[in-house]
């Protein structure tokens, strides 16, 4: 089993094109197989200046061994495409002895008018073929000439290409739709449609994973390969993953990247479990899951045939189960990444502030919202609150009992939580009842994070002269 991820540095690497690359790590791991990164650059044009480098951080932050890529190549390098352009025009000409492929050298102009015609017709362009009819001699003319050539691949006119796919089963496409697609540009680069081909073989790729968006020109590739009589990789199409708002991802227009979600503070393991049940799913219906576990329990049959939709909602879901799996220690040294607040307050005092959010977090980032309010040391009960504490005879008491009880303590979370448990004795009261009006009193909040550590860092005197508010 070899697998390759094969990304375009068009842009900086989405949630989409990620989830591709965990199926493909996945896969190969789980059948104790290789996992290969190919840079396909081909498209010189819209190459994005880092992308590389984004895909290589990305890839070492979700954990993924790379077993052959430009980094630690092997013997099937080089992997950037841009590096291989020799081979592809060999194996173009080649196709070109084989009758399967010829010289095409028409002109922008010409192109133009058959783009025209095509265009009158409401038809897709397609070349016409007028050069494949072009003699031996003319052909070796316009070569001794220098005249710039495309090389096309020849389709058969009649009948039909089979295309097997894991997912999507078997595919009957007519021959007579398919185009004589460039093989191999006049600048010496190949296209897409070429390059994957020639690399899949080489490199020896066995099963190939890559978006639904492609299952239609595989006909073409499998064509490719029956005329080189190559064997065919296992085709394995996926569905897409839409935005949130449910349009295609697209990294030109800046869609969630992996790495926009990490500089947040979302941890990479759960952005890799999240993302791996877009448009997956496991036997077991468990939902968090580590790396490890989802190799062990991959199953490729399990990939969905429709679109699934991003969530970042979900996403934060997962990352906050995450955090919580975090010693707190390990939580503080990583939550302090993202804190940014100025704080004049004692180390120890910052931490204790920081844990006590730990439940609650559901990004790094978010903890200078969640903190904000604290720091600033407002006490400002807002309307809702003032209204609270009118709603019922009993919360005066509530408050008056919860003065009393702590008027004499030494001032520890454990006591705080002891006064708050003897106002519920003595009072009688639970719940809503009890909580709110001692937090509301004390905070000025109505929703906060555990009561005790909560009054416990106000502080002892500010928390008394609030309660003689
Ligand atoms: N370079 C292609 C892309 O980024 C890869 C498609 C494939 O995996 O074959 O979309």
């Amino acid at each position: 089993m070899r697998t390759r991820f094969a990304p375009s540095p068009t842009g900086f690497m989405h949630i989409g094109n990620l989830r591709t690359a965990i199926f493909e790590y996945v896969l190969a791991k789980k059948y104790q197989g290789d996992f290969i990164l190919r840079i396909e650059d081909t498209d010189q044009a819209r190459k994005v200046e880092g992308a590389v480098e984004f895909i290589y951080k990305t890839l070492e932050l979700c954990g993924f061994q790379i077993d052959e890529g430009p980094l630690n190549p092997q013997k099937y390098g080089p992997y950037i495409q841009s590096e291989r352009l020799d081979l592809y025009k060999k194996y173009a000409l080649e196709l070109v002895e084989k009758g399967k492929a010829y010289y095409c050298f028409c002109t922008e102009e010409e192109l133009e008018n058959m783009r025209q015609k095509c265009a009158l017709r409401n038809k897709p362009f397609a070349y016409d073929g007028r050069c494949s009819k072009l003699s031996a001699e003319k052909i070796q003319e316009n070569l001794a000439k220098g005249i710039p050539y495309v090389i096309r691949q020849k389709m058969p006119k009649t009948g039909y290409t089979v295309v097997n796919d894991v997912i999507y089963g078997e595919i009957k496409i007519d021959n007579s739709i398919l185009d004589d697609q460039i093989l191999l540009k006049s600048d010496g680069f190949p296209t897409y449609n070429f390059a994957n081909v020639i690399d899949d073989h080489l490199m020896a790729i066995t099963h190939v994973i890559r978006g639904k968006e492609y299952l239609d020109q595989t006909a073409k590739y499998n064509l490719l390969y029956e005329a080189f009589e190559w064997e065919k990789p296992t085709y394995i199409h996926v569905a897409m993953v839409l935005g949130e708002d449910g349009t295609k991802l697209s990294k030109r227009n800046g869609d969630a990247s992996f790495m926009d979600l990490y500089e947040e503070g979302y941890l990479p393991e759960a952005i890799v479990n999240y993302l791996s049940l877009l448009g997956w799913s496991p036997a077991n219906n468990v939902e968090v899951f580590s790396l490890a576990e989802l190799i062990a329990n991959f199953d490729e049959k399990r990939i969905s045939k429709s679109s699934s939709q991003y969530d970042v909602k979900k996403l934060q879901w997962f990352n906050h189960q995450y955090i919580q799996k975090m010693s707190d220690e390990e939580y503080l040294t990583w939550v302090k990444k993202y804190f940014t607040h100025d704080c004049e307050k004692p180390a120890e005092w910052v931490d204790k502030l920081l844990l006590i959010y730990k439940k609650q977090l559901e990004y790094g980032a978010q903890i200078n919202d969640l903190t904000r309010e604290f720091l600033e040391e407002k006490y400002e009960p807002n309307a809702e609150c003032l209204e609270f504490m009118k709603s019922d005879p009993i919360i005066p008491q509530v408050v008056a009992c919860f003065k009393e009880e702590i008027a004499n303590i030494d001032w520890t979370v454990t006591n705080l939580n002891q006064a708050i448990n003897n106002v519920k004795e003595k009072v009688g009261v639970k719940g809503k009842l009890l909580y709110m009006p001692i937090r509301i009193a004390t905070s000025g909040i109505m929703h906060g994070p555990e009561l005790a550590d909560t009054i416990y860092l106000i502080g002892e005197d500010k928390v008394k002269e609030r309660l003689n508010k």
